[in-house]
């Protein structure tokens, strides 16, 4: 092979992997909007034959080859080709060290998994769904064996999410955040919440499409749908769709969840079109990705500003006041109480259950804990960390979808995107003024969603989550950026 066609080689696999990968979105997509309970079987069987194909390209060995060619002359590679290469060289030795059989069987036990955690939760019954959740335990297990790791097993699979960010780093900026978050509440009054004012489904879909208009989320490109768990679903940067789910009783809840997949959906959105066909086009991690959507579910859409701005429209929208004006819905929408639901968590308690189940994957991966014992474990440190107890596993350990799907490593990205939306917001604030004023009008979310843009989101993959992270506001990770941010809240708001 000659390095002509090591480079059409190259770039046809990639096309082709992103293309079936989008096939495989719209599939994923359908099993979880529409498709009728009988589907599931041969719908993950053919979930797995396209990611099984996805593996044979971007794995054959003259894929491998190629991708070294290419290597060989670095001074010929453009920043971006040198990415690709980069990236594709990680996936590609990674990748090599599973077996197909063994990745074909994952992807089949993950999708059942997934279907029979449903089940199970609808049922209360952690019986059930205990031997698919210990497979895929063991699946994770041999995974980070075989992908190989320097001090713990856990590292192997945090890289899946954030490539670079190893358990030893994490851990002393989960302590600040730990001990910071904890003095906060501590200075935050224990008072009941009041109940919402209910509005209904077809008004909270109004009150999302605007939300989505408002925060500049392209709807030639996308819409709004609804789902029993609120996602992004990404076909490609000019198709992708975001759920929600509306509860009646509690509309503030669809409000943030429109606010948060909008957010992410922002970013594959902007997304630099040149790196369509590639392995860029997409997050660079998924914290960065995380970062995003909580900027504005959290930053913008528990602001004062912002619904100082756009608290009339919404009520028009809900077709009564949801409040008896924006500083009291603006209060009432940032209640601080530890309490069981993640999902449903505020702004400040919400890292505290991302630490437990940080801290229960590396127990998972790192020792031979089974999954009849996590139980146990999980109540034991939210009495801790949350002073609260389930009374059954469905508001403890089945409350998440992540790990029926095998998806160990995923949860710190949320919290460390926490820290990451306010170490942005801090040097946003420093180039265009406060946030809390930007919030406030059309010019200024205009100002936010354009610097977001052009720091974070064209980038695709072609920075490191590092870089994007150093250019942006000249530091790694770290938690006192958020947590000075959750200070001066509590003070504004009590
Ligand atoms: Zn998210």
């Amino acid at each position: 092979m000659d390095k002509q066609q090591a480079k059409e080689l190259f770039l046809d696999t990639l096309r082709r992997t992103s293309r079936l990968r989008s096939a495989a979105a719209l599939l994923e997509w359908d099993m979880d909007t529409i498709m009728p309970p009988k589907g599931l079987n041969v719908r993950a069987e053919t979930a797995g034959a396209i990611s099984g194909e996805i593996f044979r390209l971007s794995t054959a060995d003259e894929f491998g080859r190629a991708v070294e060619i290419l290597k060989e002359t670095p001074a010929e590679n453009d920043a971006k080709m040198a990415r690709m290469l980069e990236v594709a060289d990680r996936d590609y030795t990674r990748f090599k060290k599973i077996p197909l059989q063994e990745y074909e069987a994952y992807s089949v036990a993950a999708a059942q998994s997934s279907q029979i955690w449903k089940e199970a939760k609808a049922n209360n019954d952690y019986d059930m769904y205990a031997p698919h959740l210990q497979k895929m335990i063991d699946f994770s297990r041999s995974f980070a064996d075989k992908w190989g790791y320097e001090k713990h097993a856990y590292d192997a699979l945090l890289e899946e999410y954030d490539p670079a960010l190893l358990s030893d780093q994490i851990d002393p900026v989960f302590a600040e955040l730990l001990a910071g978050t904890k003095e906060i509440l501590s200075s935050v009054p224990q008072r009941q919440s009041r109940p919402e004012v209910p509005v209904a489904e077809k008004n909270q879909y109004e009150i999302g499409m605007y939300l989505l208009k408002t925060m500049g989320y392209d709807l030639q490109a996308g819409n709004l749908y609804s789902t029993e768990h609120p996602f992004t679903c990404t076909v490609h940067s000019g198709d992708v769709r975001v759920t929600t789910k509306y509860h009646e009783n509690q509309p503030s809840s669809s409000v943030f969840s429109v606010m948060h997949e909008g957010g992410h959906g922002m970013y594959e959105q902007n997304i630099s079109p040149d790196l369509d066909g590639s392995n860029l086009m997409d997050g660079t991690s998924m914290g960065i990705h995380e970062s995003q959507s909580r900027f504005w579910e959290n930053i913008v859409g528990r602001s004062l500003g912002f619904w100082q701005s756009n608290f009339n429209e919404v009520c028009r929208l809900a077709g009564k006041p949801l409040e008896q004006n924006a500083e009291e819905y603006w209060k009432s929408i940032n209640h601080i109480q530890p309490s069981l639901i993640r999902i449903e968590a505020d702004e400040l308690t919400y890292n505290l259950h991302i630490i437990i189940r940080y801290e229960l994957e590396k127990q998972i991966l790192n020792t031979s804990i089974s999954a009849k014992e996590l139980p146990e474990l999980w109540n034991a440190k939210y009495k801790e960390y949350l002073g609260v107890q389930p009374a059954n596993n469905n508001q403890g350990i089945m409350q998440d979808s992540h790990w029926a799907g095998g998806s160990f490593g995923y949860f710190p990205s949320y919290a460390i995107g926490n820290l990451y939306a306010a170490q942005f917001a801090a040097s946003m604030q420093k180039e265009l003024g406060a946030v809390s004023s930007l919030v406030g009008s059309t010019n200024g979310l205009g100002s936010i969603a354009h610097w977001l843009k052009a720091n974070v989101q064209q980038y695709g993959k072609l920075k490191t989550p590092e870089q994007i992270l150093k250019d942006a506001t000249g530091q790694t990770l770290n938690a006192k950026p958020f947590l000075e941010y959750m200070r001066q809240k509590v003070k504004s708001l009590y």
